[in-house]
């Protein structure tokens, strides 16, 4: 079985990121960007169930521009065992990503995609469960676990009032939750063997896909400060406060 792990190139989670002064997005200019932290811990699982026996190959996929090749070196620096780079300039949404990943299934025929649960850049949420509903394929999102069986995977996600356990019919969508597990640092060697792995490359033009936004960003705008806190001196006077001046009792 094939292992398909679509990754993100983003922001590098700690980054303090800035908004462009005209407000029309986030400046990105020398900026470091890494792979999108929910699609190590993708990439992670997916070698761990190789490494298992359960899976006979994992392919890192990135959507975006030319240094996106970087993140799939990443992956391949983890373990993946190939790449395939979607060239496409500027904002590629949810949805023309989920698009370009059913083409990529239906060459590649894999039996799991494993996600993230969404990019910490534009905080979507989207493309696993539309990938899932392109391909009427099952989903398992918020894997805190994956137990894959005789043609079968059991996610177990995490839901407001807990856990839960799904089962699923193989091929299937499964998206990462942070405690899914932790993921392995590249070693040098690694490195330097995954500059010798196979990298495709793809338009979303040769995959029939248009990826033009449907959406128009209207601002951007950073959030506003947080005012200071007081202490009160006693619970009543926390009830009155809470009562009279936030008005939330
Ligand atoms: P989102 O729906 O944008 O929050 O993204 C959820 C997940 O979809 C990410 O964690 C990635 O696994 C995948 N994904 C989204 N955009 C891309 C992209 N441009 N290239 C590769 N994978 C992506």
């Amino acid at each position: 079985m094939k292992i398909l792990v679509p990754v993100k190139r983003v922001v590098d989670y700690n980054v303090k990121i800035r908004v462009k002064a005209d407000g029309s997005g986030v400046d990105l200019a020398n900026v470091k960007m890494s792979m999108n932290p929910f699609d190590e811990i993708a990439v992670e699982e997916a070698l761990r169930l190789k490494e298992a026996g359960k899976a006979s190959e994992v392919i890192a996929v990135s959507i975006g521009p030319a240094q996106s090749a970087e993140t799939i070196r990443t992956a391949l620096a983890m373990g993946a065992d190939r790449g395939i780079l979607v060239k496409a300039e500027g904002r590629v949404e949810p949805l023309a990503v989920a698009k370009l990943l059913k083409a990529i299934a239906a060459k590649e025929e894999p039996g799991l995609v494993i996600l993230g649960k969404q990019a910490i850049d534009d905080d979507s949420n989207q493309t696993g469960q539309m990938l899932a509903a392109l391909l009427g394929w099952p989903q398992g999102t918020f894997a805190s676990k994956v137990v894959i069986g005789d043609g079968t995977v059991d996610v177990t996600r995490e839901v407001d009032g807990g856990l839960q356990t799904v089962g699923l019919k193989l091929p299937a969508i499964v998206t990462t939750d942070l405690r899914l597990n932790e993921p392995r640092y590249a070693s040098l060697p690694n490195i330097m063997k995954a500059k010798k792995k196979p990298l495709d490359e793809t338009t979303p033009e040769a995959l029939g896909v248009d990826v033009t936004p449907r959406l128009t960003i209207v601002k951007t705008s950073e959030p506003a400060g947080r005012k200071a806190g007081a202490k009160v001196a006693s619970v009543a006077a926390l009830v009155d406060k809470l009562k009279n001046e936030s008005g939330v009792l």
